[in-house]
């Protein structure tokens, strides 16, 4: 078998585990085509030179015997934010340029502990902050559908690298969409796990009461067996908690009959492109085709969600983001005389133009004078959107909306004018703010690139989520769609 980058991650393990492949031929095929495809892509900041010898590994442990290993020898990208030991983190900034962290973060060792091989890093914006990957400090991420478009962002190099096939899985973060629109723009899946499913350990913070991790893959089976792997508690991050993530292959065994879905029209009002709202319609039909009953619900806070959600996050990113100075990681500025010169010019040349906009925004958002009217009352909005979500689920089982307003856009189309690249942001960050969880699938295209539909669920009922995404694709094919490659 030549095409073994076409399997997906449940195939993989599959053959791996049965012997009919081994995990050695899996990581050569996913190696060469990241040759081939790289240099149209640019998804990865880093491929891992050890891949070969872990797949190795992974084969003499199944020959031994070694069944329980639900992703062997499926390779796997990690996203730039989170540490995997002795490989370079740099979160996409030049303030981390050769910064090699000296432990795995919970959720990637969690992976690995599943028989995944860490093919390599992806590229991002910079920490985590942008909705493109235009803000990597080192390059552009292209969008596997079309050269001229963003893979979205944050986590775009992990998108674009399972959409391109280099990767059957990934795993990215998630603040305020970083896995669900980048997922939608590449059309794949992408999930945002509820607050506290997954740790946050060795995941470098940008907002710490937003950030989560979680996968991406073609599939929704193949992102709940990541998900299932990457879960639970961890001593290490005291917000995460241990909900047994149930068995991932029976999550995704039910149908859409009696799934009640709720629809949010009057935030849907304005702003979304007509294509994107055509999609999204033939979705719901098709859900409700195969017995998912449709509700109206209202989320009126909905409508201050980006305001609040550019407060909170921009605040704890100013506070997170002081650690570096020059002194514990990574770069420091040759050529000062005192310590306060020395940290300035570290700053200022480690860090790029959009993360040295949010800290100052969440600087004086948090600042005396104005704590009160930024900061506090973005936090009792915040309560507000979270009582909307609580009082919607009590009449619908999840609430979906368009991952996004539009698909795709140009390369440099909104670089110059970061409120519209905020606006970006509309549907994904009321599930932050929530700590809700919310999955992204593939459901159209528009002029040729993919169009999301994004569900949400109560917390920690990811496997509604599962359940109806699986029905969707049991129903439809554009999680079989390819980019023209
Ligand atoms: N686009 C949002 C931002 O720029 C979300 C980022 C994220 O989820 N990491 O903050």
């Amino acid at each position: 078998m030549t095409d073994l980058w076409r399997l997906n991650a449940r195939e993989i393990s599959e053959k791996v585990r049965k012997r009919e492949v081994s995990a050695v031929e899996v990581m050569r095929a996913h190696l060469s085509r990241i040759e081939k495809l790289e240099p149209r892509i640019d998804a990865f900041l880093h491929v891992n030179e050890h891949a070969l010898s872990r797949a190795r590994s992974i084969d003499s442990a199944v020959s031994r015997g070694s069944v329980d290993l639900p992703l062997a020898g499926v390779p796997a990208a990690i996203k730039d934010v989170l540490h995997v030991a002795n490989m370079p983190t740099t979160c996409a900034s030049k303030i981390l340029r050769n910064y090699v962290p000296p432990f795995t973060a919970t959720c990637v060792a969690r992976l690995e502990r599943a028989g995944a091989i860490i093919l390599g890093k992806t590229n991002m914006d910079e920490f985590a902050m942008g909705s493109s990957t235009e803000n990597s400090g080192y390059k552009p991420t292209r969008n596997p559908w079309s050269a001229a478009h963003v893979p979205g962002g944050s986590s775009g190099g992990s998108a674009a690298a399972v959409a391109a096939q280099m990767a059957p899985i990934a795993l990215g973060t998630d603040t305020g969409g970083s896995i669900r629109q980048p997922a939608a723009f590449c059309g794949v899946v992408g999930i945002k796990p509820t607050y506290g499913r997954v740790s946050r350990y060795g995941l470098v913070a940008f907002a710490s009461s937003l950030d989560q991790a979680g996968p991406f893959a073609r599939t929704v089976q193949d992102a709940a067996v990541v998900l299932a792997a990457i879960s639970g508690r961890d001593d290490h991050d005291a917000t995460s908690v241990e909900r047994r993530f149930p068995d991932a292959h029976a999550e995704t065994d039910g149908d859409a009959r009696g799934l009640r879905v709720g629809v949010p029209w009057e935030f849907l009002k304005r702003g979304v492109d007509a294509g994107v709202m055509t999609s999204f319609r033939e979705a719901l039909d098709q859900l409700q085709a195969c017995g998912a009953l449709l509700r109206d619900v209202s989320l009126p806070h909905l409508a201050h969600a980006v305001a609040t959600y550019y407060i909170v996050a921009t605040a704890e990113a100013s506070s997170n983001l002081a650690r570096y100075d020059g002194v514990r990681y990574g770069r420091r500025a040759e050529g000062a005389t005192d310590l306060d010169q020395m940290y300035g010019e570290t700053r200022d040349r480690g860090f790029g133009a959009e993360v040295k906009r949010r800290i100052i925004l969440g600087t004086f958002v948090l600042s005396s004078g104005y704590y009160d009217a930024y900061y506090l009352r973005a936090q009792k909005v915040r309560a507000l959107i979270r009582r909307d979500f609580e009082a919607a689920f009590e009449s619908c089982d999840v609430i979906a909306t368009p991952t996004t307003p539009s698909p795709a856009f140009k390369i440099g189309e909104k670089t110059d004018d970061p409120l519209k690249m905020y606006l970006e942001d509309v549907f994904t960050v009321p599930a932050n703010l929530a700590g809700l969880p919310g999955l992204s699938i593939p459901c159209g295209l528009s002029a040729g690139l993919p169009v999301g539909l994004q569900l949400m669920s109560r917390w920690f009922d990811e496997s509604m989520l599962l359940r109806a995404g699986h029905a969707f694709e049991r129903l439809t094919e554009h999680h079989l769609r390819r980019p023209p490659l």
